[in-house]
């Protein structure tokens, strides 16, 4: 992303020659006005050398137009419009490695022959696009993060250093970032906020980098997601100097900075280390607390549990968030838990363990109020604390565990819920027990509801993406 608006010179050519034809003059007529010799300014009507500031002020001014008219990013017209990407298609590496001829989009180039070269050049374009954002490329990259996350115990100094500086920046001495507070950051770095209600379906904010103008939703109370978030995530990119993301493994990691740079602006180090502390040694760390402490979401309470237990404190953890059909949508581990797994090592998109506290949760009398379990598995006996969001999409358990011998620092540490889980061993709970499978296999017919925001493939099976148990279970229910 670049602060200057680069001028585009097939562009400028074309604004440029429109200009001359409407005038009626000719090149050699044009020439000679401004002094220069026809083949030059053919040159730079195709788009092929930049013109100096002095000749483009003389062409204006032999043209009767405002210098500024000729610099616009508009095409002058439908057919230039066309022209104009023509070329941009065949400059472009994709086409380069193809070894195939430059068409040229001028005249003697058929008006349909025109449409039906770009129209094949943008259909290819979505191709390719379309193919370096599979579900495959997705979970290899979401793998890879989830790897280095743990590596560095999911503390990144150098972008708490960063929120820390802005801070001090702003003058923020203590406690929870205001709204005030956000105003007077977004200022600092030169931007200013505007909320709107005609934001594209698919953006969380929109920034103008010419105007330093950051557009955000007008977010109704209590719907979605902290709009202070969305401003501070937005903001992060910038201070964190994030270029324009080249795969997507690098959107990946840079959505995870920006993430994580907001949360150490709404929670900040100092405080929060502080605030942990204390309750550390009153044997009372509790997620929920720490959220109330800041005002944030449980979810950025939790998240941001995770950056400054191990760094501060030597507490490993693990973190799930779990859609109420039992699908894993985020998770983050450091403890030793085994999370289910495909074959390259990604996890969202999988089903799991219906004896984990992410999952029991839901089953249980009291789901609203605070929920402990003590959960034995493969890797050992964890500690869990759990809390349900309820969002647009259905309910969601957000998880904090931690290895047993450290459940003693947590309030809820002493339950006596327990519960023990033999997965991955497929007798655990992948299989529907017996007695279901004996009376509805092979006599259901589930249509599977399809997942389009998750990117993860769907958990494998005979109708992929269907928990089967949950299916012959309904049916029981109503045979
Ligand atoms: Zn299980």
């Amino acid at each position: 992303m670049s602060d200057s608006p680069v001028v585009d010179l097939v562009t400028l050519g074309q604004r440029l020659r429109h200009q001359r034809k409407s005038k009626n003059m000719t090149l050699e007529q044009l020439s000679e006005a401004v002094g220069r010799a026809p083949s030059q300014l053919s040159l730079i009507e195709n788009g092929k050398r930049e013109p100096k500031l002095s000749v483009l002020q003389a062409i204006a001014g032999a043209l009767g137009v405002p210098l500024q008219d000729l610099l616009r990013p508009e095409a002058p017209s439908r057919r230039a419009g066309l022209e104009i990407d023509l070329a941009h298609f065949q400059q472009s590496p994709a086409y380069g490695s193809l070894g195939l001829p430059s068409v040229k989009g001028g005249r003697r180039l058929p008006a349909d022959a025109l449409e039906s070269l770009v129209g094949l050049h943008r259909e290819l374009n979505r191709l390719l696009t379309e193919q370096s954002a599979t579900p495959e490329v997705a979970r290899r990259a979401n793998a890879q993060l989830r790897v280095d996350m743990r590596e560095r115990d999911n503390y990144f100094a150098e972008i708490e250093a960063a929120a820390a500086g802005v801070l001090r920046s702003v003058k923020h001495a203590t406690g929870p970032l205001s709204q005030r507070g956000i105003l007077d950051i977004a200022a600092q770095l030169g931007f200013s906020l505007h909320y709107v209600n005609d934001l594209p379906g698919s953006t969380r904010s929109v920034t103008d980098l010419v105007g330093r103008r950051i557009y955000l939703p007008q977010v109704a109370s209590g719907k979605g997601h902290d709009p202070r978030a969305v401003v501070l995530q937005t903001l992060g990119h910038f201070v964190l100097r994030h270029p324009e993301p080249a795969d997507y493994a690098d959107f990946l990691r840079q959505r995870v900075e920006a993430n994580y740079f907001a949360a150490a602006l709404l929670m900040p180090e100092n405080f929060a280390v502080q605030f942990l502390k204390e309750a550390k040694a009153d044997r009372a760390l509790a997620i929920d607390d720490f959220r109330d402490a800041f005002g944030v979401s449980y979810e950025t309470a939790a998240h941001r549990f995770t950056n400054l237990a191990t760094h501060h404190f030597g507490i490993p953890v693990h973190f799930t968030r779990v859609h109420e059909n039992g699908i894993v949508y985020k998770a983050y581990e450091n403890d030793g838990v085994r999370f289910p797994a495909d074959v390259t090592g990604a996890i969202e998109g999988q089903p799991i363990c219906r004896k984990w506290a992410s999952r029991t949760i839901f089953g249980s009398d009291d789901p609203y109020s605070s929920f402990y379990q003590f959960t034995d598995t493969s890797s050992g006996t964890y500690w869990c604390t759990v809390h349900i969001e309820s969002t647009r999409s259905g309910e969601f358990s957000v998880t904090v565990g931690t290895p047993y011998e450290h459940a003693r620092w947590f309030r809820g540490g002493d339950t006596s819920r327990r519960t023990v889980s033999r997965c991955p061993d497929p007798g655990c709970c992948r299989r529907p027990p017996a007695t279901l499978v004996d009376r509805w296999a092979g006599h259901a017919w589930p249509s599977a509801r399809v997942h389009s925001h998750l990117l993860a493939a769907l958990p494998p099976g005979t109708f992929p993406g269907v928990d089967a148990q949950d299916v012959y279970e309904f049916l029981d229910r109503r045979a």
